[in-house]
């Protein structure tokens, strides 16, 4: 009784302070926040021989399935080292990550390996596609690895690649593709994995701004129409008017952090 009492006064709270919900405890709270991210307290130092390089200061931080959250920092200021702890392409010097109730800093490295193949999807600012295979096959090779029925698998990369609107590309190489069409086999590469979350790493870094809004337009699609939670992060501030929530990322440190109700289209995008 005293528990549920607890819970409803925290949900109370929560839903009147946007601000406050991420610092909700969630051990409190189990079905009112689903957290797909939570990151408590990391740190991550790169011990250079004599040289500390102090990457991350004490990262608080909880993301729900759902959101699109942009993390905006100047180069330097420790974005890609946040991606890769919470996707587990790297470990923090201290602190505690949980991917999709898993607390993956617990695990050891063959357990890691595996759940990032199986919950993480990544986009890279340089696409990183398998050169010698079609935008199709590249797809595939993902939903082999998801174990997918072999006869199904050539069906599953066509509907995903109609999804970002390349179905007519599947047999060309990367070569012989855009940068915007190789990110968006890229990222068509990633949701083949069927991910929560998908982690973006200036994934319009390398782009034109018609190419870049082209790769948004369809990290907002899988947002909103497959729920996928969606974590970018970009040195540029524009990207944060499309998001759901801005943080702020400074010397290893979030100095600010914004919910945002009516985020802007893709369209209206400038930079
Ligand atoms: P951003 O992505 O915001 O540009 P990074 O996370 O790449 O920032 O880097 C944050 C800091 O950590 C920088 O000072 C960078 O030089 C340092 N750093 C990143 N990766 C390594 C590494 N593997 N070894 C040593 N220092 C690193
Ligand atoms: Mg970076």
């Amino acid at each position: 009784m005293l528990k549920l009492i607890r819970v409803k006064r925290n949900k109370l709270l929560a839903a009147s302070i946007p601000s406050l919900e991420g610092r909700v405890s969630s051990r409190r709270l189990p079905i009112m926040f689903s957290y797909i991210v939570e990151l408590k307290n990391v740190v991550k130092v790169y011990e250079m021989g004599k040289v500390q390089v102090h990457a991350l200061r004490g990262i608080n931080l909880s993301i729900r399935k759902g959101e699109f959250v942009v993390i905006l920092g100047p180069s330097g200021s420790g974005k890609t080292t946040l991606l890769n702890i919470i996707g587990g392409i790297d470990r923090p010097t201290s602190g505690e990550v949980i991917v999709n109730s898993v607390k993956i800093t617990e695990l050891s490295e063959e357990e890691l390996t595996d759940f990032r193949r199986k919950n993480i999807g990544f986009v890279f600012q340089f696409f990183n596609l398998i050169p010698t295979l079609t935008a199709k096959e590249n797809v595939m090779l993902s939903l082999e690895l998801r174990g997918l029925p072999k006869a199904k698998i050539e069906e599953e990369a066509l509907r995903l690649l109609s999804i970002v609107g390349l179905e007519d590309r599947a047999n060309h190489f990367p070569s012989e593709l855009s940068g915007g069409e190789q990110q968006r086999v890229a990222i068509t590469r990633a949701l083949a994995k069927d991910p929560q979350p998908l982690l973006c790493d200036e994934p319009t870094g390398e782009l034109d701004v018609g190419s870049g809004k082209a790769v948004l337009s369809v990290l907002k699609k899988v947002n909103e129409e497959d729920k996928k939670t969606v974590i970018l992060v970009t040195h540029n501030t524009v990207i944060g008017e499309i998001a759901s929530r801005v943080i702020r990322l400074a010397d290893g440190k979030i100095v600010s952090e914004r919910f945002v109700e009516n985020p802007m289209s893709v369209e209206e995008l400038s930079w």
